[in-house]
């Protein structure tokens, strides 16, 4: 029998830390084969096959997702905040240049979906390399893009978005300003008064460094503010990652099981079945918290 040679002897790809918040912990993963490696204007960007994990999108050394555990992520993102808004029209996503909040977005009867990317290249490069992750959604009729700084972007709209998800980078390069005070203000003067919006955010284990500043900053511009959590494997975080949704008026922690799955099954009929992670219990039990973990 042909033996296997030994992991060690192989490529590794080894994820970065971002400063002052990884403790002593990095990950690995074996590189099966290179896609892409090289640099845009905004950041490194690394595409990579795993053979325990498939595709992975790095950008600044730091993993965006893998081919095996994306769903997880972009359903919650994308389901959690449109079915807990009674009758969304118009979404914005903000970053999610891979087109994985938009892929699951756009199962929704929404008239209108807006993104802001500054990155062209990410949208160019997951297109060609990580089609799998927008399937075709790019294309869809009621969506158009701008290539610009969502912090900028987002000043320029008042009272006007049902839903904004903010699935940004780290808190580390062209990502740093979306999680700062002022832009919190923006999200929140953009959304209409039902609004509810969702932001990316980080490890639980950095809850006193990470979740519960960013709750304090939400806290002045909304009544509802929660965490969110589901299990990434591919990240850094011990397994569980952390959203924060926040809503004005709606709270989406205490919508009746009955009421998501009435929603669900009228706004995406047939397309519900193509979910994977997301399901209305799910809905609910994202945002259960072990009492470390509340706010
Ligand atoms: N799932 C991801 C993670 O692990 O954090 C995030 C996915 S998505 C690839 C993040 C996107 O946010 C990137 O394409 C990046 O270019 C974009 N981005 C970063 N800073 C931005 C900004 N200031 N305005 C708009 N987009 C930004």
């Amino acid at each position: 029998m042909k033996s296997i040679p030994p992991y060690h002897n192989r490529p590794w790809f080894i994820e970065t830390s971002f400063p002052g918040v990884r403790r002593c912990k990095k990950d690995a993963f074996l590189i099966g084969k290179e896609i892409f490696k090289g640099k845009s204007d905004f950041q490194d960007i690394y595409i990579f096959e795993s053979p325990g994990f498939g595709r992975i999108l790095v950008l600044d050394g730091i993993i965006q997702f893998s081919q095996s555990d994306e769903f997880i992520y972009h359903e919650t993102i994308a389901h959690v905040p449109l079915l807990s808004h009674p009758s969304p029209k118009r979404l914005l996503v903000v970053g999610g240049g891979d087109g994985g909040v938009l892929r699951e977005a756009v199962k929704h009867p929404l008239a209108e979906l807006y993104q802001v990317e500054i990155d062209r290249k990410v949208v160019a490069l997951a297109k060609k390399h990580l089609p799998f992750v927008s399937r075709g959604a790019f294309s869809d009729k009621r969506f158009s893009i701008s290539f610009e700084d969502g912090r900028k972007f987002i000043k320029r709209y008042k009272d006007f978005f049902d839903v904004i998800v903010v699935d940004s980078t780290d808190p580390v390069g062209p990502g740093k300003v979306l999680f700062q005070g002022d832009f919190y203000k923006t999200v929140f003067e953009a959304l209409t008064s039902d609004g509810i919006a969702i932001f990316q955010l980080g490890p639980f284990l950095d809850f006193d460094l990470i979740v519960k500043p960013t709750a304090r900053k939400l806290t002045p511009y909304c009544r509802y503010v929660h965490p969110v959590r589901l299990p990434m494997p591919s990240y850094s975080c011990g397994c569980e990652y952390c959203f924060m949704i926040a809503s004005k008026k709606i709270d989406p922690a205490s919508i009746p099981p009955s009421v998501i799955a009435k929603r669900l099954k009228e706004r995406l009929g047939t397309k519900a079945s193509s979910l994977k992670y997301y399901t209305p219990p799910m809905h609910l039990a994202s945002m259960v918290m072990p009492r470390m973990w509340q706010l």
